[in-house]
């Protein structure tokens, strides 16, 4: 059976963008007589804040989006379903992995413009005493754990709305964050399993995130993740009056 998600990120309120990507959720799994998951994406603990988190509800409602699956309430949510309680099963996921000698610690900031951290990747046998590394300077933010990408990886696939995607990962990203300097599983690493994990087989995104499909295929290639078969649709993003992109300051899905 098809399955898609909502997928909201409580760190500010739902705005017409982030409704008009449900929609298309809404109207795909319609059409596909397929099923619609809540999963509300908060793991960014400081920026996730309760008021945003319980409005989701609120305003799926008005907007007439149902869902059959996850949350009824924000009690519920924060009782059964919050990410924050899953810490341990990313990180284990990740250890059982091992990171196939691609991963390495970081404790370069943006500024800086050469990083030859990547040289010094992790065995699986040296990860878990890497992240214990990365937890302990977690408070001060002293390193991230991230993921080298070989030269011209290309990550393709087919779009509903764009056709054919091809994309150079290398070019396009580069190394990426899979565990962040303030100790918590980067968005990449979240989201790929909790797709994995929920058995989704249909994604719809705004085209701002073409790049993190296009990491999460690789990642998923690499740690042997069931996330290949997806079905993906990016659409463009909604502008304000200004013309800036609605989509961006809010991430969903
Ligand atoms: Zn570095």
């Amino acid at each position: 059976m098809a399955r898609s998600r909502y997928a909201p990120t409580p760190s500010g309120y739902l705005h017409a963008g982030n409704l008009a990507n449900f929609e298309r959720v809404r109207r795909w799994m319609d059409e596909l007589h397929g099923e619609v998951l809540l999963r509300i994406d908060d793991m960014d603990g400081p920026r996730a804040r309760p008021d945003y988190m319980e409005r989701i509800f609120v305003d799926l409602e008005q907007a007439g989006l149902t869902w059959g699956l996850g949350p009824r309430t924000p009690e519920e949510h924060l009782a059964n379903y919050s990410q924050r309680l899953r810490l341990g099963e990313y990180k284990q996921a990740l250890l059982d992995w091992g990171g196939s000698e691609l991963l390495y610690l970081c404790s370069c900031s943006r500024k800086d413009k050469v990083c030859s951290c990547r040289d010094n990747r992790l065995s699986k046998a040296e990860l878990p005493v890497a992240l214990e590394v990365l937890e302990a300077g977690a408070s001060q933010r002293k390193y991230a754990l991230k993921i080298k990408v070989e030269d011209s990886i290309e990550v393709v696939w087919k779009d509903k709305e764009m056709g054919l995607v091809c994309l150079d990962l290398s070019k396009e990203l580069g190394d990426f964050v899979i565990w962040r300097k303030d100790g918590i599983p980067a968005y990449q690493w979240v989201s790929l399993l909790e797709d994995s994990w929920q058995s989704i087989t249909h994604i719809v995104r705004g085209e701002d995130l073409l790049t993190s499909t296009a990491a999460q295929l690789h990642l998923s290639k690499l740690c042997g993740l069931e996330f290949r078969q997806v079905q993906f649709w990016h659409h463009e993003l909604l502008c304000d009056e200004q013309g800036r992109k609605l989509s961006k300051s809010v991430q969903s899905s």
